[in-house]
This record gives structure tokens, sequence and C-alpha cells, in this order.
């Protein structure tokens, strides 16, 4: 819709206005056009548009869209009607449309206005197995699931081929009929759901073959997604509009992929630090050593010093994850455990049975001479 009106003019209220001032405007103007109060010709269109502001203006993260880009961030799919649909009001808002009816009308409305609306469609929820190291370094895939579509033989109205829905004869249309009851107080009128259209307000002769009238076939449907580099466990993104069909014209719901990480056997991570044990032997710890370590991001030199004590850590810088927000690469933290030997050769016994010998049994003589000893008995090999 190209000639749409700014939603803050729609609702009257300024572009800094509170969302308490929002929805006092929405309350007082969806009263005012609604089309079972207002009769005026254009009351009802008046009314789609005030829902239509209400439902992306009372919405912090719509809102914040709606402020940057204007009516090009609602939803392509929007421009049906009412969008979001009823369920979307009754959500997080807190305040919902059955409390116009509450209000106005006692309740007794039942669902018939509700009926025929646009709903959005059922959100899906898929589930990618990644790999550690994908988590890391993120991937592109294609993913492939069932979901109800809009049929493609009727493209959703359920009419055979070359043939249209009418208007339902019995509630013209409404997808609302009233009802005369007799009650305990007298005779009450009440308002009920079409018991010919169902709500929709539209009146199937033939049915499409495809779908049975439904409007709605069971299809295969791929979807490319872009895994981002550094998710974690349970993390999971939205692809809006790749759930299943809507009704009534509303638009498609949409599809939650939440990723689920396998552990490594080597690696642990935490958020963007991964972390390694490195397994060094006696002499490596005394005498030190040049020691290729593993990362995600392929074997990194680490210079173990000479006399390094088994826990200590020490940091390969940039060999971590990736965050996914900020794009910053954290490092991998290497700890070293010195490895005792359970078994010796004759001559590896004979060695650490001189070197005992050289060494003493006092810790404190050790210091100072002792890499000086280790290196000269162990180069004597
Ligand atoms: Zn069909
Ligand atoms: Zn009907």
């Amino acid at each position: 819709m190209a000639n749409k009106r700014d939603y803050y003019d729609v609702l009257g209220v300024s572009r800094d206005a509170s969302d308490a001032d929002i929805k006092k405007a929405y309350r007082k103007l969806s009263k005012k056009y609604h089309p079972d109060i207002n009769t005026e010709a254009g009351a009802d269109e008046k009314f789609k548009e005030v829902a239509e502001a209400y439902e992306v203006l009372s919405d912090s993260q719509k809102r914040a869209a709606y402020d940057q880009y204007g009516h090009a961030s609602t939803d392509p799919n929007f421009g049906a009607g009412f969008g979001g649909g009823f369920g979307g009001f009754s959500g997080g808002a807190g305040f919902g449309f059955e409390d116009i009816f509450d209000t106005f009308f006692g309740g007794s409305a039942g669902g018939g206005r509700r009926a025929n609306a646009p709903r959005k469609g059922n959100d899906l929820q898929y589930r990618i197995n990644l790999t550690f190291e994908e988590a890391i370094f993120g991937k592109e895939t294609t993913i492939k699931y069932n979901r109800n579509e809009e049929c493609h033989t009727c493209h959703g109205t359920g009419a055979k081929a070359g043939t249209e829905p009418v208007t339902c004869h019995k509630c013209h249309g409404s997808g609302t009929i009233q009802v005369e009851r007799n009650s305990p107080f007298g005779r009450v009128m009440t308002q009920m759901t079409c018991d010919v259209c169902g709500g929709s307000g539209k009146e199937i002769k033939e049915k499409c073959t495809t779908c049975h009238g439904s409007g709605i076939e069971s299809v295969s449907h791929s979807v490319k997604v872009t895994v981002p580099a550094g998710v974690e466990e349970g993390n999971q993104i939205r692809l809006s509009g790749q759930g299943e069909a809507g009704s009534n014209g509303g638009p498609y719901g949409d599809l939650y992929v939440v990723f689920h990480v396998e552990p490594s056997k080597e690696f642990k991570r935490d958020g963007t630090e991964i972390y390694y044990t490195l397994p060094i032997t006696f002499s490596q710890a005394a005498l030190g050593d040049e020691i290729q370590v593993p990362t995600v991001h392929g074997k990194v030199k680490l210079k173990v010093p000479a006399g390094t004590q088994t826990g200590t850590t020490f940091r390969l810088k940039g060999k971590g994850a990736p965050s996914v927000r900020s794009g910053y690469t954290g490092d991998q933290q290497v700890t070293v455990k010195v490895v005792t030997p359970s078994k010796l050769t004759e001559k590896q016994h004979e060695l650490f049975k001189q070197l005992a010998k050289e060494m003493g049994s006092n810790v404190k003589e050790q210091e100072g001479g002792f890499f000086n000893k280790m290196r000269d008995i162990f180069n004597a090999d």
C-alpha cells in the first residue's frame, strides 16, 4: 500500500508517545470505529487501520523497526489486512481484542467476528544438529520439512478450479449469525459463529479437489539456513514467514531454528573461550619444549618454558570462538598437565634412579641447579 498513513497519525499520538498513551488512543479509536457500533461508510477500514497501527506501535521491537524503516519494516504479507491477526493482540500487549467485547458487548459477542479475521499461521520449530566446529565457524545448510501451505490449485480459497467462493447466504459474509434463544429470563439474542461457513463468511459450492475445500495442503518445504558463526547450544534464529499458512488471508507463521551443538572430545567451550588440556611429559615440563597444540583453527606452536608446573595455563590469542553479536574472537586456554610415566624401560629406570640420587629428597635443594642437572642427564642419552 503506497498511500498508507503514518501509524502515529492514525492513532493521533506523537512519535514519543508512551506505551500507555498508545494503548489509550487505540482503545478510544477502536471503540469509535468498531464495525458493530459504527455503521458509517469507511468505518470498517478505519478500524482495520487503527488495529494495524496499534499492532506495530504496541510492540517495542516492531515500533523501533517502524521508526527506522517506516512501512517497509512490516511484513510484506501485512498489506492483506490485519497482518499479525487478533492472536497478536491478546499476546504481550496485555490488552486483547477480547477486552473490547468484554467492555462493550458484555462478552455476549461470542467468537463470530474473530472467526473470519485474518490469522497468522502457526510457528514451527526445527532443530539443527551441529558439530563443535560447525557451531564455531557457522555454515550454510538447507533444511526440509513438511508444513501447511496455501493450496496451489485453489490458492487457499478452497473452491474448485475455475470457481470462486461466494458470499455466505446465511451470514451475508460477516461470519456471524444472530440466534434467538429462550432463557429463564426471556428471549435473548446471541451472536454465534455461522454454521454454514464456519465463520469465514464465504461459501464454497464446489470444493477444490486437491485440498477438499480446506485451502491448505501439506507440502515438503525447503529453506536455506545460514548458521551464524559462534552459535551455542540452545541458541535459535527466527525465519519470518517460514512457518505454516495463515487463514483468511493472514500471513504465514515463523520458523524457529534451534541449534544443538555436539560436545567436542578434546575441547571445552564457554562463550568465546576454548579450553584445552595439554598432557606433557616430566622431561618436557622440566626442560621446556615447543609443542604443537591442536586448536579449532589448526595446530599452533606453543613454547612451554623450562620448569613449567602442572596446572599452568597458557593463552593462545584469537584461537577461541567468535561472538555471534560482536564478531570478537576469544582465546584458547591451554592448561598443562604433567603426566608421570607409569611404565619405564630399563634405561629410563636407571636414569631416574641416577636423577633421584642427584636431586636428593629435599625439594628446596633442587632449586637452582636442578634444570641443569636434568638437562645433563637426559642429554646423556
Ligand atoms: Zn485447494
Ligand atoms: Zn456464513
